[in-house]
């Protein structure tokens, strides 16, 4: 799985060790144990996905992430996100809309010791104001547009990296907040499920 990751160009090596220590197998249904490591996304119910390996490695190297920041992940999903970057952060924030999904990461998350991860069921268009603002804020399913809570709650130099835009031209964009004006930075395209809630798409939008 590396050596996928590092062809494509992350080289970051505190991201490459985290990836080293983190059990991805643990994080997918077993029936598909064999196929954890492999270089695609799978199915973990629900309709929903574990992203890509290089597309989790992407974007976390693109929170740039120096060890002593508070981070909001929005789109648990089985946890294997969230389990990286609690390897290189501080605290760790991450909100899932489906209860049973979030149910079943907190349970790996805790098996793993990783006691630094915060798991909340809610709607993550509108961000976890509770525990902002956040010096890094990832978002791993797509949106239509940037939703304006999550660039409220960017500490003054924080970091937003997400896929925005429609099913078949979404494309990941990083912006980066400058006092009140925020800097946007697009990455390339990529396919992610859609990002429902308030400053999502609605129930009846289909990916
Ligand atoms: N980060 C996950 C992982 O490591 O397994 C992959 C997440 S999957 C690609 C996207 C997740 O976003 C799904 O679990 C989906 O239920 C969740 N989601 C979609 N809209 C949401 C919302 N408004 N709030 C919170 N979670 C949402």
């Amino acid at each position: 799985m590396l050596r996928q990751i590092q062809r494509r160009g992350i080289f970051t090596p505190r991201v490459l060790e985290a990836f080293c220590r983190i059990p991805r197998h643990r994080f997918v249904p077993r029936e598909d144990w064999a196929y954890a490591y492999d270089d695609c996304p799978l199915p973990i119910g629900l309709g929903q996905t574990i992203s890509q390996p290089y597309i989790v490695a992407l974007m976390t190297d693109l929170l740039r992430l120096r060890g002593d920041e508070t981070v909001l992940e929005v789109g648990t999903g089985s946890g294997y996100q969230a389990a990286i970057l609690a390897l290189l952060t501080r605290q760790v924030h991450t909100i899932e809309r489906h209860p049973a999904l979030a149910d079943r990461a907190r349970k790996v998350l805790e098996a793993l010791g990783l006691d630094n991860v915060s798991v909340h069921v809610g709607d993550g268009s509108l961000g976890w104001p509770e525990a902002a603002p956040y010096q890094g804020i990832l978002v791993t399913a797509a949106p239509p547009d940037v939703p304006q809570p999550l660039l409220d709650q960017l500490v003054d130099g924080g970091r937003l990296v997400l896929p925005v835009g429609s099913p078949g031209f979404q494309v990941l964009q990083v912006w980066q907040r400058s006092g009140e004006t925020w800097q946007e930075e697009t990455v390339l395209s990529v396919a992610f499920v859609l990002l429902r809630g308030k400053y999502g798409w609605k129930e009846e939008d289909t990916n």
